[in-house]
């Protein structure tokens, strides 16, 4: 299984990338992950990555591509994997393409998670966050008290990528960012839309289809 994940954020990709990569023995491999790694190795890409970031600066895309390139030649994407946040752009994805081409691999799916703006506007404004230890709290995971953190009786706030209006607009810069993207992937018929709307367990039955 070499396949892509995408959706937006509130989908619930993160709960399902787990389920998934558990059941197929599959790693998720997410930029910022990989990213991290190679920094924390040391890796001669890792390096140069840690001067631009510690810069401030932009990681390019040839030195994600390497990082994403040795990533995926490591002996526990050898059965396959699940990439979460790459490719981001055309460009990376005709990257990926190459990478895995050199491999005798190709990507089979791009799963891509659905859930109407609406659904994730009132998922994510109820969200309430501890500013001190960072615990999130949703309308189906509330504190045990309102508006105080269960781990250290922090007081809640709402964060500004949490208010209704930065939700919407949050959306509409996924949605244009990843138009092109999923054009890319349309025209290679790999593409499966599924509905992120409903219980965990109707989401995975969902995308299990949609694997087949
Ligand atoms: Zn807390």
């Amino acid at each position: 299984m070499n396949d892509i994940f995408l959706g937006p954020p509130g989908a619930g990709k993160g709960t399902q990338a787990k389920r998934l990569t558990a059941r197929f023995g599959i790693p998720q491999l997410s930029t910022g992950d990989i990213l991290r790694k190679a920094v924390a190795d040391g890796t001669a890409l890792g390096k140069q990555a840690k001067a631009l970031m510690d810069a401030g600066k932009l990681v390019p895309d040839d030195i994600v591509n390497g990082i994403v390139d040795e990533a995926l030649a490591s002996p526990i994407a050898a059965k396959g994997f699940l990439l979460d946040g790459f490719p981001r752009t055309v460009p990376q994805a005709t990257a990926l393409d190459e990478m895995l081409a050199r491999r005798g691999k190709k990507i089979e799916h791009v799963l891509s998670l659905e859930v109407p703006t609406d659904v994730l506007v009132d998922r994510l404004s109820g969200r309430q966050t501890c500013p001190k230890c960072q615990t999130s709290y949703g309308k189906d995971t509330p504190p045990k008290r309102a508006g105080i953190c269960d781990k250290d009786g922090e007081k809640l706030i709402v964060r500004p990528d949490d208010m209704p209006d930065r939700i919407r607009q949050r959306m509409l810069e996924y949605e244009s960012k990843t138009a092109l993207l999923t054009g890319y992937y349309t025209a290679r018929s790999v593409v499966r839309t599924v509905d992120g709307v409903g219980t965990v367990e109707e989401v995975e039955k969902r995308i299990l289809q949609a694997l087949r």
